[in-house]
């Protein structure tokens, strides 16, 4: 596994070479809209590796190999890294947030380390995504639309096997007799969903997203954090961010031989070698092939619907899969939807579902537009969950999630905030809150939350394999 990935290393020196490397922005979080600040993130590869184990060298040109016929990770020995650096929109030279998002999503960037070590820049260094970074002073700009096509074409899903949503639709019925229970897992600040058959069967059948906290998120991973792999279940995967995947190396020898299904987003070095270490442990990638406007429906033994759908958005939060499970109840029809990182205003229209009991909020709660009009919760017996997955004192700088813009769209919509109206954050179980954690004091009230389809009087008992669930 590459060093990047591999949570069990270990701590090593990483040796930069001549410090030049290629990188991708991964993320442009928003710590302050006032002053607009910004964290920008690449991930990135050193040049001289990329040149040394591509897949476009002419002496081992292999572009055009199915992805599954990988044996190992061509990226294995490479020297993969994050960085992570805070940035405002004027040092960047952009007067609003979206023209930077466009210019920059998509974007390839030389990078040059000038320096690195204690205080020796602004930027911070992740050569593990579980440990913590490096100081560095770097240098910045930006690579040839001409070169970046070579660039996106080395990270691309392209040679992937594919899965039709008709094929995703036959394989989710086959798989799930029913969807009893909704397992929301505490895994800091990430997200890792799961369903549950039945009272009478402990282990989850289909999982969307296997995340945990990474990088400057990596302490608010709960330790021992694992995934009940009992059932076999598919991996759904919303987006290609490492705090919705990362997790699942934290149990890599259950969670990796799984299918995944995943959407088609341009990858990096960083998930590109994820994609290998999924294939390389004898698990399947498959990408999910369906028409953007389109919507898959399976139905269930029981008879509920799983529905899912592709955002119509063109960043990779707003570009992802997400699910609805619905329960046919002819007086009560209802629904759980699941989002991923994916704003409400990018679901496409045919994505139609039930009024939802519960919503795990899109983005652990983060900075949201007023436009982003969440959906109104069922209105049958009051049973109604707004369930929020972030880690405990995920603050960076100003910035912490839950965000007031997050409740907001949820109060508008008739959610109830409860106590987090005027503190967000500050309780895990608050009107129809219900989170994976609150922050400081401690104790934070760490724990998975379980969600049924009305109110549940006794946790059911959940596979001692898995992560633990301690709220409902
Ligand atoms: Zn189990
Ligand atoms: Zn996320």
């Amino acid at each position: 596994m590459n060093y990047f990935l591999d949570s069990e290393a270990d701590q090593k020196t990483t040796d930069f070479k001549d410090g030049k490397a290629y990188g991708r922005v991964d993320d442009v979080e928003v710590l302050d809209e006032q002053s607009g600040s910004i964290l920008v993130s690449y991930n990135a590869i050193l040049k001289y590796d990329l040149h040394e184990c591509g897949i476009q060298r002419r002496n081992n040109y292999r572009l055009n190999a199915r992805l599954n016929s990988f044996q190992n990770n061509p990226y294995e020995k490479a020297v993969i890294f994050r960085v992570e650096i805070e940035t405002t929109l004027k040092k960047e030279g952009f007067k609003d947030l979206d023209a930077l998002e466009r210019s920059y999503a998509d974007s390839w960037f030389n990078i040059e380390i000038l320096k690195h070590g204690r205080g020796a820049g602004d930027a911070k260094l992740y050569t593990n995504i579980f440990r913590p970074p490096i100081d560095a002073h770097l240098s910045f700009t930006k690579i040839y639309p001409r070169h970046q096509k070579k660039l996106n074409d080395e990270f691309s899903l392209a040679t992937a096997d594919t899965i039709s949503h008709l094929e995703l639709e036959q394989e989710i019925s086959r798989r799930t007799p029913s969807a009893e229970y909704l397992a929301v897992y505490d895994v800091g600040q990430g997200n890792a969903n799961a369903l549950i058959s039945s009272d009478y069967e402990e282990c989850p059948v289909i999982y969307f997203d296997m995340g945990c906290g990474v990088g400057s998120h990596a302490s608010t991973t709960p330790a021992n954090l694992t995934f009940c792999t009992c059932n076999n279940p598919l991996v759904i995967l919303s987006h290609w961010d490492k705090d919705h995947w990362a997790g699942a190396l934290l149990s890599k020898s259950k969670t990796l031989p799984l299918t995944w299904v995943v959407p088609r987003q341009q990858l990096d070095a960083a998930h590109k070698s994820f994609a290998h270490e999924i294939i390389a442990a004898g698990g399947r990638l498959l990408v999910l092939d369906m028409p953007q406007k389109n919507m898959g429906a399976s139905t269930l033994s029981n008879g509920q619907h799983l529905k899912f759908a592709l955002g119509e958005g063109t960043t990779r939060n707003d570009s992802g899969i997400v699910l609805a499970i619905e329960n046919p109840d002819v007086q009560f029809p209802s629904s759980w939807l699941l989002t991923g990182d994916c704003s409400y205003r990018f679901f496409p229209k045919s994505f139609q579902y039930s009024a939802p009991i519960a919503v795990v909020a899109p983005h652990h709660g983060g900075i949201t537009k007023s436009n982003n009009i969440a959906p109104s919760p069922a209105p049958f017996n009051g049973y109604n969950r707004l369930i929020y997955s972030y880690g405990p004192d995920n603050k960076f700088r100003t910035t912490q999630h839950p965000t007031p813009s997050s409740i907001n769209i949820h109060k508008l919509a008739g959610w109830d905030m409860g106590s987090w109206n005027s503190a967000p954050g500050h309780s895990t179980s608050t009107g129809n809150i219900r989170a994976t954690s609150k922050h400081s004091p401690s104790p934070f009230e760490r724990g998975g939350v379980m969600v049924g389809w009305e109110p549940i009087p006794v946790l059911p008992k959940v596979c001692v394999l898995g992560a633990p669930i301690s709220k409902h």
